[in-house]
């Protein structure tokens, strides 16, 4: 570690929680903490959804972890236990942190409502802060967490802890893009994907009125409860049939997973004219298709990462208002692993959330 990383350490505290060092192994962890800083909260952790992204970075799927031991977890939930002199928050406020902890708070991006693309920006974890104070970040499957203020986000009293903490990060992914390209009357919207993301667009699209929601999976077996979510319609895509049925029906498509070996063009073969593709799901590997997929028809592919603070508060008031809810299981924080594990077989249904002893005190 450099000087820099030691001097931003509060010596006085260690966190404890379970790290990676490039393996789906946990490992108990401890480290100092940065001094809290005036905008800073200190966060009791009651619950913390397990992400993909959490996989793809413990197992170096996204890059070798360059700065040593990583605590995943980025869907956290708690209590706030120290508050800075000027921070947003006051002790025993319940709130919610993200996918980030950090930005400048006054650039262009910043101001556009696009923390995440603030070239100051902080992720959750296995990052650095760039404020000029040190040190390294470190996320949720712990005991505490010292984050900005700016980014720990009061939850709705009607969405229970457990049930807010996969909102902070599936469900701004999710739903921070259907709103940007306007999903709602008038739009048929397609889901591809019937997982942790998935299974709250489907929510957000049938919420947000659009005239169709097509749950689009490889598995028939999740049809029942694709229904159950919302989704007006299923197009299982390994049916041929399906696939043609539902070719260019689609105007918007928020892709939330993929297979192996992927034929990327037939998914994009959904769209309707002129619609418009949208990746929140991010394989390890380039994809590929014919650009003629594109080109003979107007198709734009994009994609979407994670959401601003605006669109972060948004979102809980369209989910408190709404009723869209993950639907959860629960394991303890004891047995990361056991989650880690359940998670890459590929099971839930459809979001784990890890929970502390500190639950008990919420
Ligand atoms: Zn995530
Ligand atoms: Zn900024």
């Amino acid at each position: 570690m450099s000087s820099n990383t030691k001097l931003s350490e509060d010596t006085s505290v260690s966190f404890n929680g379970w790290a990676s060092t490039g393996t789906p192994h946990l490992s108990e962890f401890a480290y100092h903490p940065r001094p809290i800083g005036p905008k800073d909260v200190e966060v009791e952790i009651s619950y913390c959804g397990i992400c993909g992204s959490d996989i793809h970075t413990i197992t170096e799927g996204w890059g070798t972890l360059k700065l040593g031991p990583c605590i995943p977890g980025h869907e956290i939930v708690g209590k706030v236990v120290t508050a800075g002199s000027n921070a947003l928050h006051k002790v025993g406020d319940l709130v919610g942190v993200g996918a980030m902890v950090d930005s400048c708070g006054n650039c262009e991006r910043c101001n556009s409502g696009y923390h995440q693309e603030c070239s100051k920006c902080a992720f959750t974890y296995n990052d650095s802060f760039k404020d000029g104070r040190g040190g390294l970040s470190y996320g949720g499957y712990a005991d505490r967490v010292r984050v900005n203020s700016e980014f720990a986000f009061k939850i709705p009293s009607n969405i229970s802890p457990a049930e807010a903490a996969p909102l902070l990060c599936a469900g701004a992914t999710t739903y921070a893009p259907l709103k940007r390209y306007n999903a709602g009357p008038g739009k048929r919207v397609g889901v591809i994907g019937i997982g942790g993301l998935g299974h709250l667009g489907i929510q957000w699209a049938r919420a947000l009125n659009c005239d169709e929601v097509v749950a689009i999976s490889t598995s028939d077996s999740k049809r029942e409860e694709a229904t159950k979510l919302g989704a007006t319609k299923f197009v299982n895509s390994k049916n041929p049939e399906d696939m043609k049925a539902a070719a260019r029906s689609m105007d918007l498509i928020l892709c939330t997973s993929f297979g192996e070996n992927q034929d990327w063009g037939k998914l994009i073969s959904l769209v309707a004219n002129h619609g418009t593709f949208i990746l929140v799901a991010l394989p390890d590997n380039p994809i590929s298709f014919r650009a003629s997929a594109l080109t003979s028809r107007c198709v734009s592919v994009t994609g979407s990462m994670i959401a601003g603070r605006e669109t972060v508060q948004e979102m809980f008031a369209f989910a408190s208002e709404k009723g869209v809810r993950p639907w959860i299981e629960k394991m303890p924080m004891s047995n990361a692993n056991g989650g880690v594990k359940h998670m890459m077989e590929g099971h839930p249904r459809y979001r784990i959330v890890l929970e502390t002893p500190a639950a008990a005190r919420l």
